[in-house]
């Protein structure tokens, strides 16, 4: 067996290990990357890119589906499976290509094929093959679709994020597991493409909103469009001539059965832990397999090991996964000196129809005694009218002592963009009133956002709850 020694080996070619390695080589340190799998990260290849290429192409069909209601008829519309899986597949290689490029082009001894697993703290060994010597470990091994029974009976039939863009042409079918975001934003654009599909969860949750107002309104504009079994317990999956055949319960305790041509599995995601062998580094493991982890240095308990990107189960998304790989190749590369890092105001988006988003606190997290709610329905929204996308709401949450926006839930037309706006407002640490002080360009979305930080405003200076506080602090 080969040994080398290096500064920082980076375990995981994903967005966090690429980062990280980085770090480590502007600092002037010798990094080792190390990939068990592929090259391209689970962004471009499998996750973040082609599900937003499968989702454009769902997006035009229920444009041109829709176009009546604009008085513009549309005949003899086709949805061509087959080209819609190629194009997907023909821009995600050329994002991933791109990734596969910038690696290849590392030198040869600066990475390294193969699964590593600890032999001691800072000690590793690669497949059979290679010993590794570290002054600091990064571990970036990102996540995996988890598939649960009963579906593990059929696992190599049934679709994840994986193999889903595979397809090389649209199924009849599609029973999809798992009504969180991947799932909602991968079935309805099959949905919307003219697949008939079927959606199981084993509750009533509906993507990630804590906010009971936006959950109502999520799951009323799901349910009236997508077929979905909610509460729905699965007791059997076996495989059926080229399908799957599915038996289920639903939750008037009624027995179903089902043959569907695909089963999409998308019931959440684990942090790859397994086969790191994380017990040989000495540190203190919880009862799930995880090291203690601090977010502000990514590092894990006091050794020179540091955990970033999904792997860290802190928020599983690219933006995140790409400052955890920052942070933690630096920090490697500079052990024991490490930098603590204040994280970004917390920003997610589902690109679902409406899309939905979540920034700063979300409604779980806020103290109901301390916080003021604004809120605004698209329903009558100008322009969401005007474009027919008025659907949704937007819920505001502000600090009744500091009058400062903290946070904001929504279903809403267009919510990557009134997210992002709320999400720099709370990181800037604005007032409502210095909110409410930028400038809004009319007929546009915004001004509903405008509409719901206007009623957030009335309702910290009205609301029980914020007159207290603001004469516990004139006391
Ligand atoms: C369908 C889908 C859609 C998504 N959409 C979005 C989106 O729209 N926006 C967003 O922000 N995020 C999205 N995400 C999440 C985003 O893709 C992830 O947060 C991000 O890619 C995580 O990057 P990472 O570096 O942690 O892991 P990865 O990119 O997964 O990299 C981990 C690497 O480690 C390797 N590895 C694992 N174990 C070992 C080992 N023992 N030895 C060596 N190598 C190993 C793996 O093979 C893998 O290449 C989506 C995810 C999915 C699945």
């Amino acid at each position: 067996m080969k040994t080398v020694e290096v500064d920082v080996a980076v375990i995981g070619a994903g967005t966090s290990g690429m980062n990280a390695r980085r770090e480590v080589e502007k600092a002037g340190g010798k990094p080792l990357l190390i990939e068990a799998d592929q090259y391209g990260t689970t962004c471009a290849r499998v996750g973040c890119m082609p599900s937003k290429l499968l989702i454009a192409a769902a997006n035009r069909a229920h444009a041109v589906a829709s176009a009546d209601e604009f008085g513009i008829e549309v005949s003899g519309v086709q949805v061509d499976g087959k080209a819609v899986m190629e194009r997907v597949r023909r821009y995600r290689d050329r994002f991933a290509g791109a990734v596969v490029k910038t690696i290849e082009a590392l030198p040869e001894q600066e990475r390294l094929c193969g699964r590593a697993r600890f032999t001691g703290p800072t000690t590793l060994e690669v497949d059979a093959h290679t010993q590794v010597k570290a002054r600091a470990v990064v571990i970036a091994t990102g996540a995996s679709a988890v598939i649960p029974p009963p579906y593990d009976a059929v696992h190599d039939h049934v679709l994840t994020n994986e193999t889903v863009f595979e397809l090389e042409d649209l199924p009849a079918t599609l029973a999809v597991v798992g009504t969180g975001i991947i799932g909602l934003e991968l079935g309805q654009a099959f949905q919307r493409l003219g697949v008939n599909v079927t959606f199981f969860a084993r509750s009533d949750h509906i993507g990630a909103a804590s906010d009971p107002k936006v959950r109502a309104a999520v799951h009323d504009t799901f349910a009236a469009e997508l077929d979905l079994r909610l509460n729905a317990d699965v007791t059997a999956a076996e495989v059926a001539g080229n399908g799957i055949r599915l038996n289920w319960t639903e939750a008037d305790g009624s027995a179903h059965e089902g043959v569907f041509e695909k089963v999409l599995v998308a019931a959440g995601r684990r942090p790859n832990l397994d086969n790191l062998n994380l017990a040989a580094t000495g540190l203190e493991l919880d009862e799930r397999g995880r090291p203690p982890w601090n977010p502000a240095t990514t590092q894990c308990g006091e050794l020179p090991i540091f955990m970033a990107g999904d792997i860290s189960g802190y928020i599983p998304l690219l933006h995140e996964a790409s400052d955890e790989g920052r942070i933690a190749g630096a920090n490697a590369i500079n052990y024991p000196n490490l930098e603590t890092h204040t994280r970004r105001t917390p920003l997610a988006i589902a690109f679902t129809a409406p899309q939905m988003a979540a920034t700063g606190q979300g409604f779980a997290d806020l103290d109901p005694d301390a916080t003021a709610i604004g809120e605004v329905s698209f329903a009558r929204q100008g322009r969401a009218l005007v474009e027919g996308t008025n659907n949704g709401v937007l819920r505001v949450y502000g600090d009744c002592t500091t009058g400062r926006l903290i946070g904001a839930e929504m279903l809403a037309p267009q919510a990557e963009h009134l997210a992002h706006l709320l999400a720099w407002a709370i990181q800037a640490d604005l007032s409502i009133d210095e909110v409410l002080a930028m400038p809004v360009y009319h007929p546009v979305l915004e001004e509903g956002m405008r509409t719901a930080l206007r009623d957030l405003a009335r309702q910290l200076e009205h609301t029980d709850n914020c007159r207290q506080h603001a004469t516990a602090a004139g006391d």
